[in-house]
């Protein structure tokens, strides 16, 4: 089933055509397989392997893509801490739910970063045949 430009990051499908899988196995959660990807998308036949190294920018992306999500628990924890003395004193409890959020998440960040990095350098073209 295609998926729409913007949704095809989000599924981890070609930045192309939004219908073929990046990845060889479909679970981010198959520890043993996260990284292996195609080489190309099967419908539109879009390069996924770029260039040798391409996806070292990956850790750009992962880097802003946890940052955000560590950022986005801050409204949270700071809504239940409303004093500065109880904000500091329970920091750790904000790191701790960051860093448990982060490890349970990685498998999936680690291919979204890939995704989000191959489709800021690969178009997306609505209809385009193969
Ligand atoms: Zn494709």
């Amino acid at each position: 089933m295609p998926v729409k430009s913007r949704k095809s990051v989000l599924f981890l499908r070609c930045p192309t055509c939004g219908k073929g899988s990046l990845f060889k196995n479909t679970n981010p959660y198959a520890l043993n397989s996260v990284l292996d990807m195609n080489e190309h998308c099967e419908y539109c036949n879009e390069d996924f392997e770029v260039e040798p190294g391409f996806y070292q920018g990956g850790m750009y992306m992962s880097y802003i893509i946890t940052s955000a999500m560590c950022l986005c628990l801050l409204p949270i924890y700071t809504a239940l801490n409303f004093s500065r003395e109880k904000f500091l004193d329970n920091a750790m409890y904000y790191i701790s739910a960051c860093a448990i959020m982060l490890v349970v998440t990685a498998p999936y960040i680690v291919r979204l970063s890939r995704a989000v990095w191959l489709k800021i350098h690969v178009k997306y073209f609505k209809n385009k045949e193969s």
